[in-house]
């Protein structure tokens, strides 16, 4: 048995603990509070880390780490379609052996950086061998596009992957949608159907203007891009400006359900993300980065929709460390308590992905999956100095 102390302990599923300690009995947390109760007649190890605070590793609901070897090869951009061209663009150099490097790369910065599961959005299924070895948890959604598929699919038939990884019998693996662009209503049928009640599900949703105007149109920038890639459908009809309804419509909205980005949001569409009980995953830094905009944070949490947080990829972020997310949160929405975007990106994610069993929060009976931020004896803005430290690399594992 091994004690940790410090000058904070934060569990995320209770307020901050003062002169704190967790109490660790293997890979399980044994206990959680005051030094001064739990350790009385304690007999194991003491490791006092002093000023600074204990705090679950990061839940990060939304990243590409196939697209990390892009990093650095697509600088930020003022028009989000310039940003999706320079991407599709890039993949197409990209040698699998720099793919796989860029993987490696990336898992190692999450790690790195305090995380400790990731939600995976794969197109190849490259990531998933290297995220089986590595320390970083993982849920791996397995993206599937298709435009032009008009008729009723086969979800194993038409993605193979999806039968050759075994992915039936591994939960950790689901099918995802990548966007109501790029996929068509019979396929988002045939996922949600392939996931069932048992694994969580994405999509990529009102991430940009563009897709609001296909949606409502069928023309524009998406319809010219699936022309050049020869998946358009000459009888497409459009089926109404909201994403957010499109996919109600589709029985694809639900608490399994994590949309991300969310940055084209209208009220009725909060209010339809919170009745549905879905989940947003919001990715504020790669919003800036692609040129998408900001997401409409106020409106969301006033709608009491369900809040997690994710990177995006390296070709659309200047890193993968959440606690650059939470930092920008807690800038750009100074009127919310700090602790919001903690819990955002800890407890919140770990819920979304269905993992809060056992990550997500210090809490007796989950794995002990913590860290440690040192921070100055006296903290004028706990808050921020302690997203400041984290973003600056300063987290490290204590397990
Ligand atoms: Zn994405």
């Amino acid at each position: 048995m091994i004690a940790h102390v410090s000058k904070w302990v934060l569990p995320v599923s209770r307020p901050p603990i003062r002169d704190g300690a967790v109490v660790l009995n293997g890979d399980g947390i044994l206990a959680v509070g005051p030094a001064r109760e739990v350790l009385s007649g304690f007999k194991g190890l003491i490791c006092n880390h002093g000023a600074g605070a204990i705090l679950p590793g990061l839940i990060n609901c939304h990243a590409h780490l196939e697209f990390s070897a892009r990093a650095g090869r697509i600088p930020p951009q003022e028009r989000w379609e310039e940003w999706l061209e320079s991407t599709l663009a890039a993949r197409e150099t990209l040698a699998p052996a720099a793919v796989d490097q860029g993987i490696l790369q990336g898992i190692e910065a999450l790690r790195r950086s305090g995380t400790a599961l990731v939600g995976e959005v794969s197109n190849t299924g490259a990531s998933l061998g290297h995220l089986e070895n590595s320390p970083l948890e993982y849920h791996l959604f397995y993206e599937c596009l298709g435009f032009n598929l008009r008729e009723r699919v086969d979800l194993a038939e038409s993605f193979p992957f999806l039968a050759e990884s075994r992915a039936v019998e591994n939960l950790q693996v689901s099918a995802a949608a990548h966007a109501p662009y790029s996929v068509s209503p019979e396929l988002f049928r045939a996922i949600n159907l392939w996931n069932g009640d048992s694994r969580p599900q994405t999509v990529h949703l009102g991430e940009s203007r563009a897709e609001l105007d296909f949606l409502s149109n069928g023309n524009g920038f998406f319809q010219d891009l699936l022309m050049r890639r020869g998946r358009w459908v000459e009888d497409f009809q459009a089926p109404g400006p909201s994403p957010v309804a499109y996919l109600n419509d589709l029985d694809f909205l639900g608490p399994r359900t994590l949309a991300v980005h969310g940055v084209w949001l209208d009220d009725p569409d909060c209010r339809l993300l919170a009745q549905s009980q879905s989940w947003l995953v919001l990715c504020p830094r790669a919003n800036r980065y692609t040129g998408a905009g900001v997401p409409p944070v106020d409106r969301l949490l006033q709608a009491g929709v369900n809040l997690a947080l994710g990177t995006d990829s390296l070709a659309g972020n200047w890193d993968l460390n959440l606690f650059g997310e939470m930092r920008w949160l807690h800038r750009n929405f100074p009127a919310y308590p700090g602790d919001l975007w903690l819990r955002l990106g800890t407890l919140n994610g770990a819920r979304a992905l269905g993992r809060d069993r056992d990550l997500g929060s210090l809490e007796p009976g989950k794995k002990a999956t913590l860290g440690f931020i040192p921070l100055a004896e006296a903290t004028e803005n706990f808050w921020r100095e302690l997203f400041v430290a984290g973003s600056a690399g300063k987290f490290r594992w204590l397990n």
